[in-house]
Order: structure tokens, then C-alpha cells, then sequence
């Protein structure tokens, strides 16, 4: 065989693999479907403001072995993500925390927050959708201004109708803290999310605009393993149906004045604005100056064949369905799944990497 592994997609996992396999001097090949390296975290230059083409990314984690691994191969530009609300027209500080409750209620105290979400909190010993376990957990204000709208919008179904698990937990800060993330370590790569991919994939070879499930035995000949972070559905030929996802539509604008909102993320929670966030990309890069901007309207969608995947539907029926596939896939001797698509799982990029790494050390 030519190479040791064929990697299937160009993503983070992809790329963290290669490299992996790569520094232990195994050959590999990464194939791609798409026209450029770096998957959902693939970023472009716009004069100077690097633009997040698949949705806003900041790399978070507390995982020290994970943050030291992406500081080798990119400089990060240390980011604080401290996204704001509109809600007809007023803004909102996010995470919920104490600048949000002074500006719902004028509370000025922890103690006053509290009393008032107690005061609205409506209890519920066994939520049944959305709106009920929201409820009991925020209570109405927060709930109607902030989560109502947004969690519909994202859904595409009304919040009566959304399973209760989707809302998990909804933490509530007592303290003035806009940090959205807990982590211990946060920031942006210098260059951009590419800069950082094609620093990994330095000195393994890649062909862009290379559909592996249009040519299967080809390159599966080409190569003694296959790691494929494509759709575990779409590789199986939807044998099992699909697996569900919610798509997302981004609509980019450059405008030629210098600062259109004032912060990085700015989320729409009312119902009748049909965008969830606006992205201003240039505030990701505090220190840039440059006179204009480019911004991105993120429209939710439904998924159907041909669109982009972006978040895993786990509910009854799709989790059924995923361990359908699993088992065909644990029945695969040559090819291994990884990634996002791969484990139909919402992975954060730290999780990515992490599992890659995880991968590459089982198989040196
Ligand atoms: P992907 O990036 O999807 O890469 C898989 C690659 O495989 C793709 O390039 C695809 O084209 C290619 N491929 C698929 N099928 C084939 C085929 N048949 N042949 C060849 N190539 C194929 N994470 C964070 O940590 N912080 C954030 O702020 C953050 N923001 C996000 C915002 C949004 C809107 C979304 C949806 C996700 C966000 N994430 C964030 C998660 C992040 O995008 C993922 O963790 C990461 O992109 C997953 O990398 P991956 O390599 O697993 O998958």
C-alpha cells in the first residue's frame, strides 16, 4: 500500500490525526470534499479581518495538554467571549449573571437576583418539554426575554414541543461576569482557524475538492487504514435513514464603516427577528484597525440532503438510529470514525482534539 492511513476530511480531527501519525513517520494522505482545509472551524481573510465562514469559533478549554498541543502550531490571541442579547431592541449581558438581572429588574444586589428568580421561578417535579423545565429552573423574565425566542428559532419548533432535555442546565452567575466560558483557557489562533489546520497538515500530503464516497475503492486501495470524519449515515448509504441535523444559513455583508456593534456576538432571542446572532468578525481581533467590517446574519434551518450538517438532533429516535449505525461501523475492520460527523456528537474543538489525539495514540 501507498500510505498507512487515508484520512477523510480535512477538518480539526483530520488534521490533528495526520499529524499525529505523521511525527511517528507513518504515510498518510488526507482527502477533502470540500475546496479548502479546515472543515467547520475554516476561516478566510476579508482585508485584514479574518472571517469565520461556518459560525463564530473560540478555542476554550481546561485542558492543559489540549491547549499546549493548538499553542505549537499557532500563536493564540488571548479572547474573552462575553456575547450581549437584543431582545426588541434592549441589550442583555450573557452568561445570565448580575449585569443581565440589574438590567431585567434594576436588582443591584446577588441577594435581590436571587429573591426575584425564586419569586418566578415555577416549580415542576417533571418538565415535559422546553418551556416547563425553563420555568422551573429561571423562572418567567429570563425565560420569555432570553430564552423563548432563541431556543424556537434554533429548534424550529415551539418551546411546548421541544423535548424537556434539550435545556439541561441554565447557570445563573451571581456576580458581574461576562465571561461566557468557564474554562481555564481561552482564545483566537493569530491568522486564523486555517492558518492553524495548514500548520498541521505541513508536510502531509492533501487534495482538496476530493469526494472519498464518490471513488470508495479507489482510495480505500490506496491505503492500510481508513479514518473517515465524514457523515456515519452518508458512508453507510443511509441504510438506516438519516441521522437528523439542524443546518444553518450565514448571510456575510462587508460594510464600509468601521464598527457596526460594538462586540463580537450579539444574539436575537425575539421570535420575530428570524436571525439568532449577528457576528461582527474584526472584534475577534481586538488590537486590528481597519476602516471597515464584515459582519454574518446566522439563520437557523432544517437539514435536509446536500445542506451542511451543524448540530446533532440526540434525541429518541436519532439516538435509536446512531447506534443502528454503530454497529455497522464497529463491524468495519478497516475503517475507523472520528470527528463530529463521525460520532454524531456536538463536539466542541477541544473535545475534537483531544479525541484525535486519544485516536492517534491507540494506533502508532
Ligand atoms: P468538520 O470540521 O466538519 O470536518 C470534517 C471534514 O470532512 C469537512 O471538511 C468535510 O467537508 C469533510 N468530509 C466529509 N465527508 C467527506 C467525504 N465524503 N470526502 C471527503 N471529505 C469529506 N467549537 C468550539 O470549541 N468553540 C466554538 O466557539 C465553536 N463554535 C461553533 C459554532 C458553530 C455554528 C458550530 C456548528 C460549531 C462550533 N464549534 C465550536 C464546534 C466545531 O465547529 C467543531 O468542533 C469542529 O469543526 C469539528 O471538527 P471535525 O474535524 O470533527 O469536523
Amino acid at each position: 500500500m501507498k500510505y498507512d492511513f487515508l484520512i477523510v476530511g480535512a477538518g480539526l480531527f483530520g488534521a490533528v490525526f495526520a499529524r499525529q501519525m505523521k511525527d511517528c513517520g507513518k504515510k498518510c494522505l488526507v482527502i477533502e470534499k470540500r475546496g479548502h482545509v479546515g472543515g467547520n472551524c475554516y476561516t478566510r481573510d476579508e482585508g485584514g479581518i479574518t472571517v469565520h465562514e461556518y459560525g463564530a469559533h473560540i478555542f476554550h478549554t481546561s485542558d492543559k495538554r489540549v491547549w499546549e498541543y493548538v499553542n505549537a502550531f499557532a500563536e493564540f490571541q488571548p479572547f474573552i467571549n462575553c456575547p450581549l442579547a437584543n431582545y426588541r431592541g434592549k441589550l442583555y449581558h450573557l452568561p445570565f449573571n448580575m449585569n443581565t438581572f440589574y438590567a431585567l429588574w434594576g436588582v443591584n444586589t446577588p441577594q435581590k437576583a436571587k429573591d426575584k428568580i425564586a419569586a418566578q421561578i415555577e416549580p415542576c417535579a417533571q418538565p415535559k418539554n422546553v418551556r416547563e423545565q425553563a420555568l422551573s429552573l429561571v423562572g418567567r423574565d429570563i425565560y420569555k426575554t432570553l430564552i423563548e425566542g432563541y431556543t424556537e428559532k434554533q429548534w424550529g419548533r415551539s418551546a411546548d414541543k421541544l423535548p424537556a432535555e434539550i435545556i439541561k442546565r441554565l447557570p445563573l452567575r451571581f456576580t458581574f461576569d461576562n465571561n461566557y466560558f468557564d474554562d481555564l483557557y481561552q482564545g483566537i489562533p493569530v491568522g486564523g482557524y486555517t492558518a492553524l489546520i495548514q500548520n498541521l497538515l505541513d508536510g502531509t500530503e492533501v487534495c482538496t475538492d476530493t469526494d472519498y464516497l464518490e471513488n470508495r475503492e479507489k482510495y480505500d486501495a490506496l491505503a492500510d487504514r481508513v479514518v473517515y470524519t465524514g457523515a456515519l449515515d452518508e458512508f453507510f448509504g443511509y441504510c438506516k435513514g438519516y441521522l437528523e441535523y439542524r443546518s444553518l444559513r450565514f448571510e456575510t455583508q462587508r460594510l464600509e464603516e468601521e464598527n457596526f456593534q460594538g462586540n463580537a456576538v450579539v444574539n436575537y432571542t425575539e421570535r420575530s427577528v428570524s436571525y439568532t446572532r449577528i457576528i461582527e468578525h474584526k472584534h475577534f481581533q481586538p488590537s486590528l484597525c481597519v476602516p471597515h467590517t464584515v459582519i454574518t446574519r446566522e439563520y437557523p434551518a432544517a437539514w435536509e440532503a446536500g445542506k451542511e450538517r451543524f448540530y446533532p438532533v440526540n434525541d429518541a429516535a436519532n439516538t435509536v438510529r446512531y447506534a443502528e449505525y454503530r454497529r455497522l461501523a464497529e463491524g468495519q475492520s478497516k475503517v475507523i470514525f472520528g470527528g463530529r460527523l463521525g460520532l454524531y456528537r456536538y463536539l466542541d474543538m477541544d473535545d475534537v482534539v483531544a479525541e484525535a489525539l486519544n485516536l492517534a495514540e491507540k494506533l502508532k
